[in-house]
């Protein structure tokens, strides 16, 4: 006999690479695929790789029939989400105007439900990742990653803004004058904090040594310096990628802390690939919040690693880079029509 199982197709699409997962009711996810964003061949081609990449996912196990009850996608910001049409997106020229949502639908013949790619972490932090257990009702999370996204949970309800812009801290202009970003305005938080930006502020550090550094080192080989490559050489204890780090965690402590002053949130979530560099950029980071806002100076816990009621708690991400996917997979699950955050029952 086939047992049928409902299931939710969760997509996060990235600058670099689009993540796809079939997911049942208890968020476990069953079947996955990986594969490389194709920026340049135009968003048609990435939906149709999608739908084909859907299709096969679908197939059930022995015995097994896989129900799709729709699919949750995440993308970078900004977003109308209201029509489900993709902004102008610094990570996906060319992609501006796209009717993801209405494409994807015709694609699949499923109902596809529309996200930022930060509110969709969010949600799945908040729901099943940092926040499940310390019962707060509002978080700001921020995705570090090729781009800086950002999402807010306030009072129980997805901040979306007017048409669903809203949370683009990334693109928060944290030094006047500062480096060019791809939105088109200079100082950006995300030219600084990006996995872009930590490779940037690499090169700067590394120039303005003298003599050479195992830093240097590393930035003038034939292979492309990886953010990872500035990590390893931080946890070897090079003082160059030390240094490196203090610089990115005080441009996220300034963005960080003006989000602080403006909305006075119990609990800030930090994920992203680049966001697993936090014991590198923590102590320098939380300097920066302590220096540049008053209300964090007031709402501080006694321990800034340990949560505390009433107070502000910045940490780091629980799910890790599998926030933003799932997420988006939690979306078609929503209980009921409308509903802003789906209420899920974990065991
Ligand atoms: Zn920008």
């Amino acid at each position: 006999m086939t047992k049928t199982i409902p299931v939710s197709v969760g997509i996060d699409l990235g600058g670099t690479s689009t993540r796809v997962g079939v997911f049942n009711p208890q968020l476990e996810m069953l079947r996955s695929e990986s594969m490389h964003t194709q920026v340049s061949a135009g968003p048609d081609a990435a939906v149709k790789l999608m739908a084909r990449t859907i299709d096969s996912l679908l197939i059930g196990a022995e015995g097994v029939r896989y129900e799709a009850v729709g699919i949750g996608i995440g993308s970078p910001g900004p977003i109308n989400l209201r029509d489900g049409i993709l902004g102008k997106l610094p990570n996906l020229p060319g992609w501006d105007g796209f009717p993801l949502r209405d494409r994807l639908e015709e694609a699949t013949h499923l109902p596809v439900h529309l996200e930022s790619d930060a509110n969709a972490a969010a949600i799945a932090e908040w729901k099943l990742g940092a926040a499940r257990d310390l019962g707060v009702d509002s978080i700001g999370m921020l995705t570090l990653g090729t781009g800086v996204g950002s999402g807010f949970i306030l009072s129980g309800k997805v901040w979306h803004g007017i048409v669903g812009m809203g949370g683009e801290l990334g693109h928060a202009v944290i030094k006047p004058g500062g480096w060019l970003c791809g939105c088109g305005s200079q100082g950006c938080l995300e030219t600084y904090t990006s996995a872009q930006g930590l490779v940037r502020l690499a090169r700067e550090v590394a120039e303005s040594d003298e003599g050479t550094s195992e830093l240097r080192n590393a930035l003038v080989a034939p292979d492309h310096t990886t953010p990872q490559k500035i990590g390893l050489l931080a946890g070897d204890g090079e003082p160059a990628a030390r240094r490196v780090f203090d610089g990115f965690g005080e441009k996220l402590g300034i963005g960080l802390a003006n989000l602080i002053s403006t909305l006075d949130l119990p609990l800030i979530v930090v994920g992203g690939g680049v966001a697993s560099a936090w014991p590198f950029f923590a102590d320098a980071m939380f300097g920066a919040i302590r220096d540049n806002s008053l209300v964090y100076r007031l709402a501080m816990p006694r321990q800034v690693a340990t949560f505390e009621q009433d107070r502000t708690f910045v940490c780091p991400a629980a799910l890790g880079s599998s926030a933003g996917l799932i997420g988006a997979a939690l979306l078609p699950f929503m209980n009921e029509a409308g509903a802003d955050v789906p209420a899920v029952h974990m065991a």
